[in-house]
């Protein structure tokens, strides 16, 4: 009774209309979020943004206000945590520091009374699937931070849990050990099935983990999709500069033209990919860093093409970020990458240019 790929004990939960309020302050409004069974969804979002706290609604340990939840079609949004049954992997939610790696991870399976043969034989197939083999007999102490983390995903995942819980599990670990932990929280969700909800408030942890991610603001939903929908066709402003640097360029009126949305910008008409809710109002054109080019010369097939004055560079290894400034005084930042780009000296004239697909239109003032 191992763990297959696509678990079929893998659960999905519907959150309907959830509310919660501490006192007068709304922590969560009338959020819905659908998460599929067998997906790994990020909740993502800034400090106080209500992601914990939809975490704690989803686990049990928090009851909500109003909304409720429904696991595999059945509601259980009275049903206490420990009949919930989640693995979770929590920050504050710490191995027993008296037992044993092996002892942690049977603990809550011993909770379940299983047999002490069926006990062994998960404990040690579990040890084997974090990379512990031989830190079976050590005390948490003796661990690094990596694999205490190890340990707690195995305990967590153990009695093969239909949904796993983790909140900024990762946050205390130093850069290098945070991304070989997500690799390997990767493997484990690819390996068993299981649903996994995390929670961080780091975009690119987010963008690299997820199948979906999910944008909370002031305890709101605000978009739900694919790493590369929320980045690329974000919903809103907010959304947009959460997930990464941004250049918006104010246009006054967007018509539309086939496929694609025109507008002023300067003395310029640019065009970024259409989109039928902002025609014929005032809205910001959107474009990210790297998806900008940057030409000494000007270029005829370039449609759009604007002319901006190199005020500085940063040099990041593979890439290299200019600050530029258009000539009435927006600012612009574009991403090159360094090895196929001689560069560009502060004070020079350039044109900045991006294909239209690459650029969409946000509602200006959201
Ligand atoms: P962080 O990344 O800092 O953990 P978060 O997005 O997880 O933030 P929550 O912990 O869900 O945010 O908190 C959302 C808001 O609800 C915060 O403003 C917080 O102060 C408030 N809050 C959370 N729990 C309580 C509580 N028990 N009593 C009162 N207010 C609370």
């Amino acid at each position: 009774q191992s763990m297959q790929p696509g678990d079929a004990k893998a659960a999905e939960i519907k959150a309907i209309s959830i509310g919660k309020t501490f006192g007068a302050f709304h922590a969560l409004k009338d959020l819905s979020l659908d998460i599929k069974r067998g997906e790994f969804l990020t909740l993502l979002g800034p400090s106080g943004s209500g992601k914990t706290t939809f975490l704690m609604i989803l686990a049990g340990f928090l009851a909500p206000t109003s909304g409720k939840l429904v696991m595999d079609g059945k509601d259980i949004t009275n049903i206490p945590a420990e009949d919930r049954s989640y693995g979770m992997v929590f920050q504050g939610y710490a191995l027993f520091p008296h037992l044993t790696v092996e002892q942690n991870i049977a603990f809550p399976l011993k909770v379940r009374r299983q047999s002490a043969a069926d006990i062994k034989r998960r404990v040690g197939e579990m040890v084997e699937r974090v990379g512990l083999v031989g830190h079976e007999k050590k005390l948490p102490a003796k661990l690094s931070g990596g694999q205490q983390q190890r340990v707690a995903l195995a305990r967590a995942l153990a009695f093969e849990p239909s949904v796993l819980l983790l909140d900024e599990p990762f946050s205390a670990l130093d850069k290098n050990l945070r991304e070989m932990m997500q690799e390997e929280a990767k493997r484990l969700h690819q390996e068993t099935g299981t649903t996994f909800v995390f929670v961080t408030h780091d975009q690119s942890e987010a963008l690299a983990l997820s199948s979906r991610v999910a944008i909370f603001n002031h305890g709101e939903l605000l978009q739900a999709g694919k790493p590369q929908e929320v980045y690329e066709r974000p919903a809103n402003r907010f959304v947009a500069e959460f997930l990464g640097e941004i250049n918006l360029l104010p246009l006054d009126t967007v018509q539309l033209d086939g496929e694609r949305a025109a507008g002023r910008f300067e003395d310029q008409t640019i065009t970024v990919n259409k989109s039928s809710a902002l025609a014929g109002r005032a809205a910001l054109a959107a474009i990210r860093p790297e998806h900008m080019v940057i030409s000494v010369e000007h270029r005829k097939d370039n449609c759009n093409a604007i002319t901006c004055r190199v005020e500085g560079a940063t040099y990041f290894g593979a890439s290299t970020k200019y600050h530029l400034r258009t000539r009435t005084g927006t600012s612009l930042a574009v991403s090159m990458p360094t090895a196929t780009t001689s560069p560009i000296e502060p004070n020079t004239n350039v044109w900045v240019s991006w294909p239209e697909h690459q650029g969409f239109l946000l509602p200006n003032g959201s």
